[in-house]
Order: C-alpha cells, then structure tokens, then sequence
C-alpha cells in the first residue's frame, strides 16, 4: 500500500500527468516505480553486446526474417534511408551491414508490426495515456488511422482524410493573419515533402517555419556562417581518411553518431591522433570493437582517443583559448613554423585584434574555467600543431548554451591560424543528429529565409512570398503561449519533448485552437494538444510509396552535403497512411483552393516534378532527376574547400569572445541534458544506458564525489532539481543520484526529462537555440524514497 501511496505521488510530480485513470491503475510507467541499478560501466563499445541488442530489439519489433531483410537494404545504395542520425556513407564500396546498433533500432521501430488502431483509442482515454511513459506510448506501434479529437473529448476517433484536411483549412482561412500559425518540421522530412511544404506554407503568407534545426545546429550555422559566409561542415568522409588529427569536442558518437566510430577506428589504425574533449569520459571514445570484426569480439578493441580532456560545462572557449595561447607560445620559439601566416594573410580578417585580445586573458582564468590542467592543454596543442591535416568535430556540447556561436567561431578561429581549411584531409565537422535536417534547411525550412531564396521562388511559382521573417522555435512557443499564435501543425517530431520548458511548451500547446501532428507513432505531443487536435499518419523511410505515377524515391541530405536518393521495400503499416509530400498537397489544395494554381496533385502524383522545380530554385540541384538515382547520389557545392568565403569581404573572418561567466551560488551547479545509448532524440527505446553502466531508469542525475561530500547527498539519494533563471524556480522532482566522473560543480541528466528545467528565454545568443547544456540548478533531497 505503502508503494502504491509512493507511485501516485510520483506520476502526480510529472508535469504531464493528467488525473490518474482509476480503471487502468497497473499501468504505471515502470521506471517512475523502482530505483535505477548502477553497474559497472561498459569499457568498450561495439562488439558482440552491440549485435545482441541489435538483433533483440529488431527481431521484437520486426520478426527475424523481416528484420534481416530489411537491414540489408539500409543505407545501401538506392536502398532505405536510416532514420536516425545524418552520418554518411562511404562513396565507394559498401558492406552489407552499413548499419549501427542505433540505426538498427529506429528502422526496428519504425517497421513494427505492432499496430496503434482507432480500437485503441476507443479504450484509452487521453488521461489515462498521459499516465503513461514515453517508451510505453512509443511501444505501443504504428497508428494506422487519421484521427481527431474533437472539443472537449477525451478520445481520439477515426476521421476520414479529407474531413481532416476540411478541418486544417478551416482554422487556418479563419485565422486573423497567416502569421497566427506556426508550422514546425523535424529532421526525418524528405527533401521533397520539406521543399512542398515551405511552398505551401509561404503560399498560405507566413515565413513561421521553426525547425528542430533551431534546437541543435542552428549556432553551428550561425557561427560558421558569419565567419565563413557557409553554414554547413566542410569535410567529406575521405578527409578522415587522410587527417593526421581529428579533435571531437562536445560530442558522444558512440551512442549518437555510432558509425563514426568505424570512421575514427580506421583513422587511428593508420596512425591519426584523436583527442576527445568532453565533461563526461563516454566509453565510445576510449575504445570500439567493430560489430563485424567477429575475430575482435575477445579482444580489447581499438583505443581510439589518444588525450581526453575532461572540460568542465561550458568551459569549451577557456580551453580552445588555452590551446590557441600554446601556439602563440610555439610560434614565438620556432617562428615562422607555427601559424599559417600565408593563410592568414591571403584569406582571413581581423588576425591582429584576435591576437591582442588572445594576450589579454589570464590563464588563471583558462585554468579554472575548463578545468583542465595546463599540461594536458600543452598535450592538446602539441598534437595540433604536429598535424598537417586536422578535422574538428563537434555536436550539441557545444550548441546549447548562452555563448554556444561563440563556441563555434573559436573553433573557427582555432583553425584558422593553421590554414586548417579548403585542403584535404582538414576541415570543420558539425555532426547532424537528425537525418534529413541538413536537407530540409536547404529546402528553404527557415524562418530567416534570404531574399534570392524567396525571388527565385516567387519567380517559378509565379507569386509573390512573404518577407518578414518568421519565428523559430522557442518565439513559436512564446506567440503560443501569449496566443499570437493560434494553429500548430508540426510536419513530423514530438515537439513537446523535444522543446525546452516542458511545463510552458504544455501550456503554450493548450492555449492553440488546433493543434495538428503528422506522425508514424505515439508520442507525448499527441497528448497536449489545443481546444481541436489531429493525428495525420504518414509513411515511413522504410514503407513503399505508391504514388500515381508508381513508386516514388525520395531524396535526403546528409552531414557531408551528399544527397542520395531512397526507396521504401516494406508495406505500408496501413492503406490509410499517406506519403508526406501527399499529406502537404493535400492540405495545400484545401487551404488554398482557388488562391492556388500550382499542380498539387501533378507533384504529388510524381516526385520527379517536385525535383525539377527545385533544380529551378536552389543552387548545386542542376540535374537533380538524374543525379540522385546515380548510385551514391551526388556532392553539394562546398565553396570552403575551394577557399571561396562568402563574407562582406570575400575572407574569413577571426572574431573577438570573452570568456563566459556562471556565477554559482553555492549549492548551485551546472547541468548538461544528454542522451542515453537507449534512445534517438525523443524516442525511448528502453531504460538502460549501458555505457554509462545505468539500468532501469533514466530519472538520475550524474554528480561528481567531491561535490557530493561537500553538500552532504549520498550515492543512489532520491533528491528533487531545481534550476534558476532570472529569478524564476523550475522543479523536476525525483531523481536519483549517481556517483560519476563529472568535473567539480557540474551535473548531467537525461532529457527529454529535464527539459522542464530549461527556462523557455534561456537561448543561445544570435542563434536562439535553447541553451540546455548551461542550466544553472540547486539540489535537495526529496521529501519521500524509493523504499518508503
Ligand atoms: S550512424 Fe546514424 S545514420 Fe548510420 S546507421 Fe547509425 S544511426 Fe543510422
């Protein structure tokens, strides 16, 4: 009984929770009811554990011979696209097998047998699914009908198509102004059905095309682009086989980018040095056994970092300053032999003011903010400069926090004082954690979109787009929340948990009239919804798209601007799924109507036709047709290889950053949301985090020893979150204290969990990306455990 009073205090702390649903009280989400279990860590990634979970989780959603089946067509050429993270493909040969553990687990997922009918919605109300945890609501399979829910109602019921698409155009004409709706795209939208839909969308008047680009990359692009004039990475896969050094700086490929890994072990076997800069030490990075390298499964696997420095949060520009202060120290003792200064002089901006303001810092203040020691900063810049050729990769340890262009640009500057640029072998690596989110920016999925952009759209669809910009994702939630905005339609994603400031997102949600999601699965979106909701089901990457004009292939783009086109093999879950570019014509003929003349039904029809107009309005596209069905697919212009700058002054630009300032109180520390090695992005696949050693629970936060002596908390202490921003508290309660390598006064936890501790105006400057890897937050013990 005792356990029971706990449980129901538990759900009542989730923000999300709805009232508990009496009839179904055995259903409780299992993690939110037992502790987690800490056990030791996983020393090596890969191997033999990595296939086991592959072909568990895949033959549980899939069936042996289907799973097979289907894998071996994932990431070949002309074959399935992977859903997960946007990692290329090597050019040349490919193995059977280019796949990861990750990668295997999304296509699981998404081709399931298991099947989300109206019947089910008929027997679970909203509340009693609000009750229930996200992996369950993923776990329950594909929804296989379009549904509503209607006024007041508390179940979803089936809708026919073009009811749902009456219902859309309805709200969306009875708007004051198209800038009332906001239409949100995640990354697994294909080139096609992200070009038709910013069409629709600015053909509807609104530039209101947030993306989760806004929440991961958006300060890689920022940055890059006002230093480089291109927002997008400037090496190839065969630049790591050529680079003498490859640093990854706030990035955990093991569990988000898995095939990298195969990427570093080749490097390293022919000698490359690999540093690895990161708070937490992630075993993906100390060693790797490749999957099919069965002859290593006994082994030690490869060592692949060289150095770890194990930066403190945030301490990034500290350290990249340490590094640049070492070859300014070099370059006096060996002058001439150090810097580029051919480079520097032929290429780039503002080399003198970056220089003098590089001499003014402090390495006091170096040294205590990365928390790295002076030794292991030399060890770094030794390895720096003794490589000809260096590639810098990096992901969301970067991107997410007030300074994180910052972060970006002193990679840049970094760089650049070696020439480490438009050569091979060398070059910047943002690493996309989503697979078509390069593509869909590239589409013209942007709230700032240029001018060119918008005259050669108007001119091949003969109207006029609009102009003002429109908002990205964090102003969307705010013009929600303020009811400025009054329709949301997101192409894809599970924007509630995705977004930070769960609690206001909810609320921001609830304040729309009509809130639409067009989805393959179940997820927390579905249960906040506005006054009207829709579920629009879509096909998925691996599912046959049978369109008119036959089956049709869709095209994405990946990290390397590589754009290959894709072809579904399986079914369709349900003859009642619609392809997303159907789905977007659809809704576009009954919004428009007569406002319209382009031929929705003729794109629909044949994707090839969508491809010819966008061969007419974005450059590197000539030939698309042809090009995309070549096996392999096709480069995107890259003019940073080619030294070409697109700045005011044709050069790169060096900038000018202080060193960032968290004053924390004490008791306070600095928290970093992550992933676990059981999830991509929103979607939990299961409880266990097993190179992190966590089984059983995700509701922990990660503390360093010392720190945990100074403030009295014991291992496994049940305790409550609190972050402050401007004076504003934010509660997530109950979580469970793990003992982990962790620099002094920072925190780690998992989201999407803690994403109700990020304050909805905590964003990155320039870029808005929230900044969910700079949380200043206090700890107290919970008012019940586990056991009481
Ligand atoms: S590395 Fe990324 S793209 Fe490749 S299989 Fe794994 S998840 Fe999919």
């Amino acid at each position: 009984m005792a356990v029971d009073q706990n449980k129901k205090e538990f759900i009542e702390g989730n923000p999300l929770s709805g009232p508990r649903d009496s009839a179904k009280p055995e259903a409780l989400p299992p993690e939110e009811m037992s502790p987690p279990v800490v056990k030791p860590i996983s020393k090596v990634a890969g191997g033999f554990p990595a296939v086991l979970s592959t072909a568990k989780y895949t033959f549980k959603e899939m069936g042996a011979v289907r799973g097979i089946r289907t894998l071996l067509q994932l990431n070949q050429k002309q074959g399935i696209d992977c859903p997960g993270c946007a990692w290329p493909e090597p050019d040349g040969e490919r193995s059977h097998f280019e796949f990861c553990e990750e990668g295997a687990k999304h296509v699981a997922d998404e081709a399931t047998t298991k099947r989300v009918t109206p019947e089910f919605f008929k027997q679970w109300s909203l509340n009693a699914l609000s009750q229930q945890s996200d992996q369950w609501l993923n776990a329950q399979g594909r929804i296989t009908h379009p549904l509503v829910l209607r006024t007041g109602a508390d179940h979803y019921e089936a809708i026919e198509w073009p009811d749902a698409f009456a219902l859309v155009a309805n709200e969306l004409n009875s708007l004051a102004s198209p800038d009332e709706a906001i239409f949100y795209t995640s990354g697994r939208t294909s080139n096609e059905a992200a070009f038709l839909y910013q069409l629709f969308v600015r053909k509807f008047g609104t530039n209101n095309l947030p993306d989760c680009s806004n929440m991961c990359h958006e300060s890689s692009g920022t940055g890059m682009k006002e230093t480089l004039g291109f927002g997008k990475g400037t090496v190839t896969l065969a630049d790591f086989d050529l680079a003498d050094a490859i640093f990854v700086i706030g990035q955990n490929p093991g569990t988000n980018h898995p095939r990298m890994l195969t990427s570093l072990m080749q490097a390293k076997r022919r000698g490359c040095k690999i540093v690895h800069i990161n708070p937490l030490p992630e075993t993906g990075l100390a060693r790797f056994k490749h999957p099919q390298e069965v002859w290593t499964w006994l082994g030690k696997g490869t060592k692949l970092a060289d150095l770890f420095l194990q930066v403190r949060i945030n301490g990034d520009v500290a350290l990249l300053k340490g590094i640049m202060k070492e070859l300014f120290d070099a370059e006096q003792r060996r002058p001439g032999r150090v810097l580029d200064h051919e480079f520097i002089n032929s290429h780039t901006t503002g080399f003198e003011e970056f220089k003098s303001a590089l001499g003014r810092i402090h390495w006091g203040d170096i040294l205590e903010q990365s928390g790295v020691t002076k030794v292991k900063i030399e060890d770094a810049a030794r390895i720096f400069i003794e490589a000809e050729r260096v590639i810098f990769c990096w992901a969301m340890g970067l991107t997410q926090h007030k300074n994180a262009v910052a972060n970006i640009e002193e990679i840049v500057n970094l760089m650049l004082q070696r020439g480490q640029m438009g050569k091979p072998g060398a070059g910047l690596c943002p690493v996309r954690g989503h697979s078509n989110v390069q593509g869909d920016r590239t589409m013209g999925i942007w709230e700032q979109p240029s001018p060119d952009f918008l005259d050669r759209l108007g001119k091949e669809f003969n109207f006029e787009p609009p102009r003002r910009h429109g908002l990205d994702t964090v102003h969307a939630i705010q013009a929600m929340h303020d009811r400025s905005a009054k329709v949301f339609f997101a192409l894809g994603g599970n924007f509630l948990s995705a977004t930070p400031d769960t609690e206001y997102t909810a609320e921001a949600l609830r304040r729309c009239r009509l809130t639409v999601q067009v989805s393959t699965k179940l997820n927390r979106a579905h249960l906040i919804t506005g006054g009207q909701a829709l579920i629009l089901p879509c096909l998925g990457r691996t599912e046959i798209d049978e369109q008119q004009g036959g089956p049709q292939m869709v095209t994405t783009e990946n990290s390397m601007a590589v754009v290959e086109g894709w072809q579904g093999r399986l079914a369709p879950a349900s003859k009642e799924l619609l392809s997303e570019p159907a789905i977007v014509a659809g809704l576009a003929k009954a919004v428009l109507g007569d406002r319209s003349r382009v031929d929705w039904d003729g794109l629909r029809g044949n994707y090839d036709r969508i491809r010819e107009h966008i061969e007419h309005v974005v450059p590197g596209f000539a030939d698309y047709n042809q090009r995309a069905r070549e096996p392999g697919g096709f480069y995107l212009p890259n003019p940073i290889r080619e030294l070409e700058f697109n700045t005011d002054d044709g050069r790169a630009h060096f900038t000018v950053h202080e060193l960032p300032q968290h004053d924390l109180k004490p008791g306070q520390f600095l928290m970093m949301t992550m992933r676990s090695h059981d999830q991509f992005n929103t979607t939990i696949y299961g409880l266990d985090d097993r190179y992190r050693g966590i089984h059983n629970g995700r509701r922990v936060v990660f503390l360093n020893p010392d720190d945990m002596r100074l403030d009295g908390f014991r291992d496994g202490q049940m305790v409550d979150l609190i972050s402050h921003f401007e004076g504003e508290e934010r509660v997530a309660p109950r979580f469970t204290i793990v003992q982990y390598s962790i620099p002094r006064r920072c925190a780690a936890t998992y989201y999407p969990e803690t994403n109700v501790l990020v304050a909805v105006r905590n964003f990155a400057d320039k870029s808005n990306t929230p900044a969910s890897k700079s949380v200043v937050i206090s700890i107290r013990p919970s008012e019940k455990e586990y056991s009481e």
